[in-house]
């Protein structure tokens, strides 16, 4: 079985011990396996009080962050590449302290809107950045995964073929793609092919709404995504995520553009999309589907 994961932004926006112990407690109720950290301030997290949460609440943790322009990893300002791997470096810290295994998102580039697209040597910069961070990730069994985003995201990884190719370059064998039905929506053909294309190089899947609001409100064809999971058989970590302007947090809500509310309710929207997530992966395991 899949493990379920939930993004901790469907309850708060930051993450002090109120936030932490609210996220934690109410992830575990709604029948999550793990909870999503956005960790895109890595140092500011209280790795004990957030372990000792986890623990109490048997959950799992993973982080994921995206880059900016000024810690830019692709860019070919050293320094912005400098600053870029200190973040990365402390969000690796933060995933091995709690225990964790996975670090993903856009770690490869910033999270945002490019007007050019990347040169060669900005997708050099970030694949020496990306073979970097594998490397130290290595040392405490870390997996590095790549989102995939959409073209207003990132200019560097948009489809699962262009993660592939990166990743064969990094030359790293814990380095795996992270596909998000939302950006697949906008950049992939179907919901079957991407999965299939990854194979055993898909490690982590995040999904989203064609509007990042509720499961099976938007025009994202679940039977397809279903069917592909059960026909590649994997096995990994299924994140819902799902943002609202009734979270709002300091620099992710601007960055992912979530200027309405999709959702009031927190706790409903989580129970709707593990109950939406237990169905749909089981039905797709029944004979003859
Ligand atoms: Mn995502």
């Amino acid at each position: 079985m899949n493990t379920l994961g939930l993004h901790g932004m469907v309850w708060v926006g930051g993450w002090s011990e109120r936030e932490a112990r609210e996220a934690i407690a109410r992830t575990a109720e709604a029948g999550f396996d793990l909870i999503e950290l956005p960790a895109l301030d890595p140092a500011s997290f209280d790795v004990d009080l957030t372990a000792r949460l986890l623990e109490e609440h048997g959950l799992r943790a993973v982080a994921s962050l995206g880059l900016t322009d000024d810690t830019d990893v692709s860019s070919t300002d050293p320094d912005a590449v400098a600053r870029g791997r200190a973040v990365l470096g402390d969000a690796l810290a933060l995933v091995r302290d709690l225990g964790g295994d996975y670090l993903g998102g856009v770690v490869y580039s910033k999270l945002g809107r490019y007007t050019e697209p990347a040169s060669p040597q900005a997708v050099e910069n970030s694949r020496a950045s990306v073979a970097w961070l594998a490397e130290q990730a290595r040392r405490s069994g870390i997996t590095i995964g790549l989102e995939v985003v959409n073209r207003y995201e990132s200019n560097v990884l948009n489809t699962h073929d262009d993660a592939l190719a990166f990743i064969t370059d990094t030359g790293a064998d814990n380095v795996v793609v992270h596909l998000d039905t939302y950006h697949m929506n906008i950049e992939e053909p179907d919901f079957h092919s991407p999965l299939r294309g990854c194979g055993s190089k898909l490690g982590y899947l995040h999904v989203g709404e064609s509007h990042r609001g509720a499961l099976g409100t938007g025009t994202i064809d679940w039977d397809e995504l279903f069917t592909a999971v059960h026909d590649v058989g994997y096995d990994g970590t299924i994140t819902f995520e799902s943002f609202s302007s009734a979270v709002v947090h300091p620099s992710l809500s601007s960055t992912l553009a979530i200027w309405r509310n999709t959702w009031t309710d927190g706790a409903a929207l989580a129970r709707n999309a593990h109950d939406f997530l237990m169905k749909g992966l089981g039905d797709s395991r029944q004979p003859g589907h």
